[in-house]
């Protein structure tokens, strides 16, 4: 099984309206088609949605999608993570249909999040994407969404989950130091992304500390970073770039309290890659402004 990206994923939201503006206003997404039932999806290139948000308590991440090439990875896919002893479930026709996929199945990550794996994703080169806030480009594509950094209860179980049975590869090793002690953070990937997944162990109540959308141009970034302060939305962090994908970003809290970070110049992975480990997070910048949850 190759799994080629992290093409989409849900976050449940107490106010969907408040998500929407901030969705659309300061990170610059397009709202798609919406589903009746108040949920609301939001576009950020050719794909018909990327990111779907609903109403609910959780504020948190509820779903990631995993995305292969056809019916014959779809199968080898399933075949091989039942192998390990995973149960997996088929999609039903009418969740299928939601998620605009021509199939999925779906099973449990050790946090009790649902990872679904699908293909023949929905596109809608027929309706340009335009960025309601004028953002020139999402950096998507191959690349997929952009990456979520999870909290797990259990960092060695959670790591040998990602890479054994979803098939994600580590790409480095960052042991940050925080007024807590040194935390490890496990990046991984499967594009020349440099992480579409990042986990670290902490136990907050919420499985996902931040989700990433990267943007194709330094001014995107920073005219985001004006949004956002003038939106008074609360900043986490200040703009800075990270020690190992070398991304130049900022974190900002969502309506829902979750951090989204926005960035930009991440350099990308190729075959001459190894695995190394870092001191620190971030080469410069990104000062925690906001209540520290983490990285
Ligand atoms: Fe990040």
């Amino acid at each position: 099984m190759t799994i080629q990206a992290l093409s989409y994923f849900g976050l449940e939201v107490t106010d969907v309206d408040a998500w929407r503006s901030f969705a659309e206003d300061v990170l610059g997404l397009l709202s798609a088609d919406d589903i009746a039932d108040g949920t609301a999806r939001f576009r950020m290139d050719s794909r018909a949605w990327r990111i779907e948000v609903t109403q609910g308590p959780a504020d948190d991440l509820s779903f990631v999608g995993f995305e292969v090439a056809d019916a014959q990875a779809f199968e080898e896919a399933r075949e091989r993570i039942e192998r390990l002893g995973v149960s997996t479930h088929s999609g039903s026709e009418g969740l299928a249909r939601r998620r605009g996929v021509l199939d999925l199945f779906y099973f449990s990550d050790p946090t009790g999040m649902q990872v679904e794996i699908f293909y023949g994703a929905t596109e809608l080169f027929e309706k340009p994407f335009h960025s309601p806030a004028g953002v020139s480009g999402f950096v998507t594509g191959g690349q997929g969404v952009g990456h979520v950094v999870l909290l797990v209860p259990n960092l060695i179980q959670a790591r040998t989950f990602y890479e054994e049975v979803v098939g994600l590869r580590v790409t480095d090793i960052i042991d940050m130091p925080t007024a807590a002690g040194t935390i490890e953070l496990v990046f991984m990937n499967c594009n020349p992304r440099h992480h579409s997944i990042a986990m670290g162990q902490a136990s907050i109540g919420k499985r996902l500390d931040h989700f990433l959308l990267q943007v194709a141009s330094l001014d995107d970034m920073g005219f985001a970073y004006d949004r956002a302060l003038n939106a008074k939305m609360p900043i986490r962090a200040t703009i800075g770039r990270h020690s190992n994908d070398h991304m130049v970003s900022f974190y900002a809290f969502t309506p829902s309290g979750v951090a989204v970070e926005y960035g930009w110049g991440a350099r990308e992975l190729n075959e001459t890659w190894r695995v190394v480990r870092y001191d620190t997070a971030s080469l410069w910048g990104h000062h925690e402004l906001g209540p520290s949850k983490g990285y």
